[in-house]
């Protein structure tokens, strides 16, 4: 029945994703009353399917696009963690109106049905490329140079929570997610996330594609580990605050191969892309308490031990990475240094 758990009601939309479906299983483990909120485009049932016939555990096929259908979720809720959005840099570039109508506008539609609820806090996931090309390791404060129309649209999407904070008094802070894996990262889909090309190449036995020379270092973040961070940013008391959440120990794409195993194949550069992506974590583990517990090579052993989910993902090679990113050299290429 919803709403029995003494914990109290969480609102997860994008529940059924990858980030999203790590939150469900600490919020369930935790003993909250989860709604999912998902309109089931990016997210998938089979993420959630461990928990079938869970009584805490409710589902709802709505769209953050459409306020009306997302409202009922959100009655009686302690805590809202919004995940629900769209990725990608790409499509984008390509279709810049639905990041802004899902990722902006949509954001908007949950704070309003949040603040209609009077929750007890929203957590909003916000992303680390707002900071661009950055100077690392990268503080909250670095200024904001989003590259392309995602990264544009999650750092609004943040603005707008900043502000329903600051106007309607709404309990709310932000978490800027640097490079999220885990099991469950999204295998269908436009050309992106490293994981996904990488493990479907070793299982297809073909070479991975590095970009560049591979010396590019990502601040690699577990799934659940940002799940609790994520759980610590709603209970804490402070409100309007916005947390770094990175592994704080970038790894090298080499390195990734390395652990990996298999051949590689080069392919170019591309403009806009960091060298270095390292998140200053100072002020999350200092005010929440907060530190990642999954070493690298932990997590990408539970990767490895979930490989056959990739068995049906796109399989990407040079020259379909060639075509598929042609859109990315011909915008953020002006001029640039790539
Ligand atoms: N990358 C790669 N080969 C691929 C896809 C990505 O070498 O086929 C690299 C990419 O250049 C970047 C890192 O992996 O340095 C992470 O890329 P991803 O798209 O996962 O995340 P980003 O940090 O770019 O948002």
């Amino acid at each position: 029945m919803s709403g029995t758990s003494v914990q109290g009601i969480a609102v997860v939309t994008g529940g059924a994703g990858f980030i999203g479906s790590h939150m469900v299983d600490l919020l369930l483990s935790e003993g909250l009353h989860v709604r999912v909120v998902d309109n089931f485009v990016g997210g998938h049932r089979s993420n959630l399917e461990h928990h079938k016939g869970d009584e805490n555990l409710e589902v709802f096929d709505a769209d953050i696009r459409d306020m009306d259908s997302i409202r009922p979720a959100f009655d009686g809720a302690r805590y809202v963690f919004h995940f629900a959005g769209i990725g990608d840099i790409v499509p984008s570039i390509e279709r810049p109106i639905d990041y802004m109508a899902t990722n902006v506008q949509g954001t908007v539609h949950v704070l309003e049905c949040a603040r209609a609820a009077g929750i007890e806090k929203l957590v909003y996931a916000a992303s680390s490329s707002c900071y661009g090309l950055a100077e690392t390791p990268t503080l909250e404060t670095h200024p904001i140079r989003p590259q392309y129309p995602y990264a544009l649209s999650k750092f609004q999407g943040e603005e707008a929570v900043m502000h329903w904070h600051q106007v309607y008094g709404l309990p709310a802070n932000s978490v800027r997610i640097f490079n999220a894996y885990g099991t469950r990262v999204r295998t269908t889909g436009a050309y992106g996330a490293v994981f996904g090309v990488f493990l479907r190449q070793k299982l297809a036995g073909k070479p991975y594609t590095v970009v560049g020379d591979g010396t590019q270092e990502r601040d690699f973040i577990y799934a659940s580990d940002l799940a609790k961070a994520f759980l610590a940013a709603a209970r804490t008391e402070k409100s309007g605050e916005i947390y770094n959440a990175g592994g704080g120990n970038p790894q090298s794409i080499n390195r990734l191969v390395e652990l990996l195993e298999g051949e590689v194949v080069y392919v170019p550069k591309r403009p806009g892309e960091p060298d270095v992506t390292w998140a200053d974590i100072t002020k999350i583990q200092s005010e929440l308490g907060w530190a990642p517990e999954i070493p690298f090579e932990e997590g990408v052993r539970r990767m490895l031990a979930d490989i056959e989910r990739w068995k049906d993902a796109p399989l990407w090679d040079p020259d379909s990475i060639a075509n598929a990113t042609k859109t990315w050299f011909t915008y953020l290429g002006n001029g640039r240094k790539a």
